[in-house]
């Protein structure tokens, strides 16, 4: 759903009463945006949240969600993202299913675009998430959430004593394969080079394994099955041979790209690409937050990020209370 957010009236920027100027607006509409939403909106915040063009997040390619509390028997990853967004809206919340394409936070109030649409704001939540990188193989697109995920800590528990694969020769992959070991009969790594990128102790730890097998200079061609994965067309890279790897499973464990391209020259941009945090949800400028796996490289889970979001929007409520934007006797009691 599209929200109608009139056009610009050219109203002073201290005007509340412009829709086009909130008292916060959140970027992203994962777990950590609509979290931030369900804290802010229920603080009278009327928050905006500018929720992308795929809206809702990463949980919205992934079925089964077991881990996340408060669904005993589990639940589909876009239903829960659905009951976020309906506890969000319930409050208050106004969403627009459109990308931020452009910033400027180099004063206040802070400017957002969608396209030639200026929202103004006097904070902002940044929870635009990062994106999983995948091989880019239409089977593997059509195995997704069917024997093909990039996520162990989520979905390593429903591989147990199955062969699973895991493409990637980087820390995250060495990390994920170790960690499918406790699930898996075996573990295969297929390794596009003939060396891991990742540190020496990860690399020791996985070649000591008996349950890792490490087939070097190996790619995925397709990914074959019927209901669920069953095999995999592999190639050697140097003999250019193909061949079939029985695997009920495959793990794509090549990085993850943070959605940082619209903050930069505005946001500090560190190591990998994730955004820097200054204490538990500042970005260094006053007034705007950042919340989710666009920061973390670490976590990467939708509770991590639901937890983000709370702080983010608890301490942008309390920073507009002590810049005089909110009445503090009006701030919420938390
Ligand atoms: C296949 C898979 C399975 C997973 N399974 C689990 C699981 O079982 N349990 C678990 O806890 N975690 C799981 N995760 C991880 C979990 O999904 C993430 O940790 C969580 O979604 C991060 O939330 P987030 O709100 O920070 O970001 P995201 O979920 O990435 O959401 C960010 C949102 O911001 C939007 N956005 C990006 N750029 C812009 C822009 N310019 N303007 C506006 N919006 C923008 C994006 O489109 C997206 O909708 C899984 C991840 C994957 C990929």
């Amino acid at each position: 759903m599209t929200a109608t957010v009139p056009p610009s009236t050219g109203t002073p920027d201290h005007d509340h009463t412009d829709t086009r100027h909130r008292k916060v607006v959140i970027i992203g509409s994962g777990p950590a945006g609509l979290t931030a939403a369900i804290y802010a909106a229920r603080a009278n915040l009327e928050p905006l949240v500018i929720a992308g063009n795929t809206p809702m997040g990463q949980l919205m390619i992934t079925s089964d969600v077991e881990n996340y509390p408060g669904f005993p028997h589990g639940v589909q990853g876009p239903e829960l993202m659905q009951h976020f967004r309906e506890q969000a809206e319930r409050f208050g919340t106004t969403i627009i299913e459109k990308d931020a394409t452009r910033v400027d936070f180099g004063e206040r109030p802070f400017r957002i675009w969608v396209g030639d649409d200026e929202y103004r704001a006097d904070a902002v939540i940044v929870a635009t998430g990062a994106s999983a990188l995948w091989l880019g193989l239409p089977s593997e697109e059509e195995f997704r959430g069917r024997g093909v995920s990039a996520c162990a800590t989520c979905d390593g528990f429903f591989f147990r004593d199955r062969d699973i694969a895991v493409v990637g020769g980087g820390d995250t992959a060495l990390e994920e394969a170790t960690f499918l070991t406790r699930f898996a009969s075996k573990v295969t790594m297929l390794v596009r080079r003939d060396e891991f990128r990742g540190s020496k102790i990860m690399q020791e730890r996985a070649l000591r394994d008996p349950k890792i097998d490490v087939l070097w200079n190996r790619e995925v061609l397709e990914v074959k099955g019927d209901m669920t994965v069953n095999a995999l067309t592999v190639r050697d890279t140097k003999t250019g041979e193909t061949s079939e790897l029985p695997a009920q499973g495959l793990f794509i464990a090549i990085g993850y790209k943070p959605n940082t391209d619209l903050f930069e020259g505005q946001l500090t941009v560190g190591k990998g690409g994730y955004l820097e945090l200054v204490g538990e949800t500042g970005s260094g400028i006053e007034g705007v937050f950042i919340a989710g796996d666009v920061h973390d490289a670490h976590y990467r889970q939708a509770v991590t990020a639901a937890g983000d979001g709370c702080k983010a929007a608890i301490d942008a409520e309390r920073w507009l209370a002590s810049v005089g934007e909110i009445e503090a006797s009006t701030a919420t009691n938390w």
